[in-house]
């Protein structure tokens, strides 16, 4: 689940018109963007799922800290945070729930190996729907978003901006690079990579 992140991003830049494109981008991959250095460091892990070879989605993902439920509600409120002092308070809010909404749509996907508090603490049994197990369900779902994402986006930029015929075409090559984006992020994903 990258691209579907991508789709909530450009969905909401329909909507909350000030925000910029790469604030909305950075929002939904905020907590995999702090996984990064953790997975360097060895502190957070990624073993295949049993029985599978590591393709798309057959991973077990030991985000304990990023990916925990207390630890992802306090890194988005200070993601937002950032944001509300920097910009406004509407702006750390959206962000904030952008953030957030990463958690979420990991929630559907993962295979139960999501904790509810940092580290596993108290052993708390681990949360995920595993629509991974289903990749085809997964993939539709992730490329729905992308597509609905990318469809409002293209749509608003084009309704709101003056009607002039670069303006337009912007609109127009922005959405068509974002699409080109994802569908790569999607190929990776599915090469394994
Ligand atoms: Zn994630």
């Amino acid at each position: 689940m990258l691209l579907g992140h991508f789709g909530v991003a450009a969905g909401v830049k329909s909507r909350e018109r000030q925000l910029p494109l790469w604030s909305l981008m950075v929002a939904t991959q905020w907590l995999d963007i702090l996984f990064v250095p953790l997975l360097a460091m060895g502190i957070e892990t990624i073993d295949d799922a049993p029985g599978t070879d590591g393709g798309y989605g057959e991973a077990i993902i030991h985000a304990d800290y990023t990916h925990s439920l207390a630890g992802a509600i306090v890194l988005c409120a200070l993601f937002g945070l950032f944001f509300a002092r920097r910009w406004n308070r509407r702006a750390g809010l959206v962000l904030g729930g952008v953030a957030f909404s990463h958690w979420l749509l990991d929630l559907i996907v993962h295979r139960q190996d999501m904790p509810l508090l940092p580290g596993n603490l108290g052993g708390f049994s681990r949360v995920g729907l595993g629509l991974w197990e289903s990749p085809g369900v997964s993939i539709a779902i992730e490329l729905i978003l992308l597509f609905v994402g990318c469809a409002l986006y293209w749509r608003a930029a084009r309704s709101t901006i003056a009607v002039s015929g670069s303006a337009r075409q912007r609109a127009t090559l922005v959405t068509g690079l974002m699409l080109i984006a994802g569908l790569l992020t999607l190929g990776l994903d599915l090469a394994g990579l």
